[in-house]
């Protein structure tokens, strides 16, 4: 069989409650904000145990933060709920930190948040609902609206959507941020998908099964400034095309064949010139222009094919995406739990 079965992960409401809730929070330099944080989760355990019946887990990655994200992490108290402390071995960045959580959340469905205070925990108890009561098996959230972002960067970001679901037969949710809850079998498909550049967003939408979009207003982050600017993000959607989709490579043949028929119907334009006037065409700037837009436009291309051969690469030497220095974990009080 070349597929992978995860039906006998379906569930009855009841029996996804009784698989409980893991919670992946990845940590870079949050240590200013973690205590409050952890308290407002531990608050929503609580509610979500009286409502859904959910035992929950919270599992902290600490990204190799350079302050003192992991000293607070290691002293947060499991009060309503479980708490593992995963500590890698250096900062691998958010997707190897998500990943390092997906493999050490114990619990049947997985819910990823940030560290920084941007996805409001209140939201939680809705997400949960979707799965839980509706039966949704991924629960995304997307930005209500980016009106509070500058004009060009909006414009980047639909350009690549458009690019990265050109053709696309599983579109990525334009908007759709690393705010996510997955059902027990999403997580079990998630898990089986083996690449090392692991673009999340749109490997989550890419697994399919039954999916749901929450728009939210994203609060401001809770100290600090956010770890992405202009050039990690443009890295990023590097990244995340060249992982995710050979759009770019497709593009490449298409601006080629356009290029080849424009310089094909320019050559005839050329000739019949030529014979219906008897004069030479004067060549030295369209000359340049055409060597330079040709010479130009290979250039990015090899340079497209070049970050594909890079992914080849780092796919073939097969390393860890991650390492663990240190790991810990804290049970829950008893008379909190149900299990
Ligand atoms: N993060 C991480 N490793 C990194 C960078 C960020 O684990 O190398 C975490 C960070 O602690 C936060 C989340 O990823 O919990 C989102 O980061 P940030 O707020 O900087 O990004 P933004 O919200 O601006 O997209
Ligand atoms: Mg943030």
């Amino acid at each position: 069989m070349l597929g992978t079965d995860v039906s006998d992960l379906t569930t009855t409401a009841a029996d996804a409650a009784s698989q409980g809730l893991s919670i992946v929070i990845p940590l870079y330099n949050e240590g200013a904000g973690l205590t409050s944080l952890h308290e407002r989760l531990n608050g929503l355990a609580s509610t979500l145990r009286q409502r859904f019946g959910l035992a929950c887990e919270l599992v902290y990655v600490d990204d190799g933060s350079r302050d003192n994200t992991l000293a607070i992490a290691r002293t947060l108290q499991a009060d309503a709920l479980d708490v593992q402390v995963v500590s890698l071995s250096r900062n691998f960045g958010k997707e190897a930190a998500l990943m390092a959580g997906l493999d050490h959340a114990r619990r049947g469905a997985v819910l990823f948040m940030d560290g920084d205070g941007q996805h409001p925990p209140a939201l939680v108890e809705q997400l949960v609902s979707h799965w839980i009561k509706d039966g949704y098996d991924v629960v995304y959230t997307a930005k209500a609206h980016r009106d509070n972002e500058p004009f060009l960067r909006r414009v980047a970001v639909r350009g690549f959507y458009s690019l990265i679901n050109w053709g696309a037969r599983q579109k990525i949710p334009e908007d759709a941020g690393d705010f996510r809850l997955l059902s027990p079998r999403a997580v079990a498909a998630l898990r089986q998908l083996p690449e090392r550049n692991r673009f999340f967003k749109g490997l989550a939408s890419w697994i399919g099964f039954r999916q749901i979009r929450v728009d939210y207003e994203p609060a401001a982050r809770a100290h600090g400034v956010t770890t992405f600017n202009v050039t990690s993000l443009l890295g990023l959607s590097i990244e995340g095309l060249t992982s995710f989709s050979v759009a770019p490579l497709r593009f490449a043949s298409l601006l080629g064949i356009l290029l080849a028929s424009g310089a094909f119907l320019f050559g005839l334009s050329i000739l019949w010139e030529t014979f219906t006037t008897g004069k030479s065409v004067p060549g030295y700037p369209s000359l340049m222009v055409g060597l330079m837009t040709i010479g130009g436009v290979q250039l990015i291309m090899i340079g497209i094919m070049g970050e594909y051969i890079g992914k080849i690469l780092s796919e073939l030497k097969a390393r860890p995406i991650y390492f663990v220095a240190e790991h810990s974990e804290k049970r829950a009080k008893l008379e909190a739990r149900s299990d």
